[in-house]
């Protein structure tokens, strides 16, 4: 069993169409895919199709931008009713953060001489209602000012870099609460991802544990093998789920091929059995894997 549940489509700031990345899962030798669009669901449907006609299970979630301690912290949330008004509301207050940034960083990288405009960008990122740094990145590529996303980053969008933004996140405490109250699970994705600080540590994922937090993404990318032996260590001491995956986002992310980093069966077993239980306390019916 290979299963991978953490990936990016054109719903947000993946380079493929929901179908067309559960159908290159299925060529790469998944069973089982997750789609985790950041803030939000829209990708599902087309995923789910495409999942039931291939034989490929799919599992329903989404990467939700929170902060923490002053710090972002990306939750992947599995299987929350995307219907739930509470959550809805909170995504659309992220997502109309990041179409509010937007101009600032088109303006910046105009005082720097280049010349872009929300056109530019709206021709790359398709119709999703996620628009992000990628987006900004894929216009330059195609305006010539850049030959890749990663170079975009390191010149003009990283935090500290001239274009970059701030935009508004959820707080990670009421979104843990507001994902279970949705029938479903959380897992703090890539925990010590990009900058490798050790934060947060035990103490701090004790309390998120104690407020709701399922599983911790350990197998990444992000992770080096130190970092994932002590992050496997923290999960062991506090019951947390372990997931791995790869954060695919088709041609946009480099080293990231699908199936690169996997979970265990029996971690996505548990997965399952805690979304059952949060589902039957908020009254919903037992949340599934689609297809497979
Ligand atoms: P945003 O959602 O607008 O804050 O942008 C963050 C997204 O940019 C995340 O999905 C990252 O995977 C992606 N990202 C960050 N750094 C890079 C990079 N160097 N190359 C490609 N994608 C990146
Ligand atoms: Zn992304
Ligand atoms: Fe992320
Ligand atoms: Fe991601």
């Amino acid at each position: 069993m290979r299963i991978d549940l953490h990936t990016h489509s054109r719903a947000s700031d993946g380079t493929q169409a929901p179908e067309e990345l559960v159908r290159a899962a299925g060529a790469a030798g998944l069973d089982v895919v997750a789609i985790t669009d950041h803030d939000t669901a829209d990708g599902w449907a087309e995923a789910a199709a495409a999942a039931s006609e291939i034989g490929i299970g799919l599992v329903r979630g989404m990467e939700i931008s929170t902060r923490h301690e002053g710090h972002g912290v990306h939750l992947l949330a599995y299987l929350p009713d995307p219907t739930y008004e509470p959550l809805v509301a909170e995504l659309d207050r992220i997502l109309e953060g990041r179409s509010a940034r937007l101009p600032a960083m088109l303006a910046r990288l105009r005082e720097l001489g280049i010349d872009i405009d929300d056109e530019d960008v709206r021709r790359v990122a398709g119709d999703t209602v996620s628009t992000g740094r990628p987006h900004v990145a894929d216009a330059l590529v195609d305006l010539g000012v850049v030959g890749d996303r990663t170079e975009a980053f390191r010149r003009f969008l990283s935090a500290g870099r001239p274009a970059y933004a701030n935009r508004y996140a959820a707080p990670l405490e009421k979104m843990l609460r507001l994902v279970g109250e949705a029938g479903g699970v959380s897992v703090i994705a890539h925990p010590w991802g990009r900058h490798g600080r050790q934060e947060p540590g035990e103490a701090s994922l004790a309390a998120l544990a104690d407020a709701g937090l399922s599983g911790l993404e350990v197998d990444h990318q992000d992770h080096d093998a130190e970092a994932r032996e002590l992050l496997r260590g923290m999960a062991r001491n506090l019951d947390l789920v372990v997931t791995g995956s790869s954060d695919h986002h088709g041609t946009g992310k480099v080293d990231h091929e699908l199936g690169c980093n996997t979970t265990a069966p029996e971690e996505l077993d548990r997965l399952l059995d805690l979304a059952a239980r949060a589902a039957a306390r908020s009254g919903r019916t037992t949340p599934t894997v689609v297809g497979g």
